[in-house]
């Protein structure tokens, strides 16, 4: 039976929470991470983070071709080949639960604010004695935006600080709905060049510049995040375009966070049946990352490598 994501019952897929996290925000942080975005970005790390629906991991390396999988899939969505077949498959999760080498595994558990909030918990030490708390990521989480309102809250509650981390290309009242009740707010400003934005994104900036003015007139803590590129968004001139339009707002944010582009997530593409394009593409030298970085510094912004 398909599993069914009600938002209106704050039910949601998570695909991953993780613990003693140091990079979405100060100090020791949980980060929640929310399945379904609104964009396809082919360079993702988490693709498995793009759609809503429960996915289903296969890792040929790990398989013995026993063909339990196969016996139990009420949609025959496993082919020959052991591979997934995505149009029939539901995410069940029964091919997942026979397999004991875990060449297939799930990703999306559905979740409640209450089963989220008593992981966070778990961990209220650390975020206190840090500065740290939790982030909620993606995915986008601005998408279920009153799953996420609710799960701030209930955090807030227990005097958790918080943060989401969004894309910005989100529906206006959703994220404004949402910044207000975070401490900070992580804003991945993907680029400000319209033509990149429509052919790579396959939408124009209207949402994330609406998104970004309104955030900054709230005067919430907000950092901004560039994950650089290559081919989208990398060139000298872009990052030019890019800092300068951020410049007349350094005093609206903190820092600017650069995520250089890896390929660690490209595995995960092949175990998803997804074609992954950035496999030969080449990582960033410290070199590359150092000019990038002084683009911003030389307009008066404090910008750090996130590595
Ligand atoms: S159950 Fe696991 S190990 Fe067995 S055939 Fe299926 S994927 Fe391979
Ligand atoms: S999750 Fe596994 S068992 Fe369920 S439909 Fe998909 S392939 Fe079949």
């Amino acid at each position: 039976m398909e599993i069914i994501l009600d938002q209106e019952k704050h039910v949601v897929n998570i695909f991953k929470i993780q613990r003693f996290s140091l990079h979405d925000g100060p100090g020791i942080r949980t980060t929640v991470f929310f399945q379904g975005c609104p964009l396809r970005c082919g360079w993702c790390s988490n693709p498995e983070g793009q759609l809503k629906k429960t996915r289903i991991f296969y890792y040929e390396s790990l398989c013995i071709h026993c063909g339990k999988c196969i016996s139990v899939c009420p949609n025959k969505a496993i082919g020959p080949a052991f591979e997934t077949i995505q149009a029939r498959c539901v995410g069940c999760g029964e091919c997942a639960s026979v397999c004991y080498t875990g060449a297939r595994q799930v990703s999306g558990t559905p979740m409640t604010v209450q089963d989220v909030v008593e992981i966070c918990l778990a961990d209220s030490m650390f975020y206190f004695h840090s500065g740290g708390g939790v982030t909620l990521s993606g995915g986008e989480p601005v998408m279920f935006s009153e799953f996420s309102c609710e799960l701030l809250k209930e955090l807030k509650a227990h005097n958790i600080s918080t943060a989401f981390e969004t894309c910005g290309y989100v529906d206006e009242t959703d994220f404004i709905h949402l910044a207000k009740e975070s401490d900070l707010v992580l804003f991945d400003l993907k680029t400000i060049d319209e033509s990149a934005s429509i052919s790579m994104l396959g939408q124009d900036l209207k949402k994330p510049i609406q998104n970004l003015t309104s955030l900054f007139e709230l005067k919430k803590r907000v950092r901004i995040r560039f994950a650089v590129i290559p081919g989208f968004n990398d060139t000298e001139e872009q990052v030019n375009e890019y800092a300068t339009y951020l410049a007349p707002y350094s005093d609206k944010f903190e820092q600017v966070e650069i995520l250089p582009f890896h390929r660690l997530g490209g595995g995960k593409y092949q175990a998803l049946g997804m074609s992954y394009e950035y496999q030969d593409v080449v990582e960033y030298s410290d070199r590359e990352l150092s000019e990038i970085t002084g683009i911003f510094r030389d307009r008066g912004i404090k910008a750090v490598v996130m590595s």
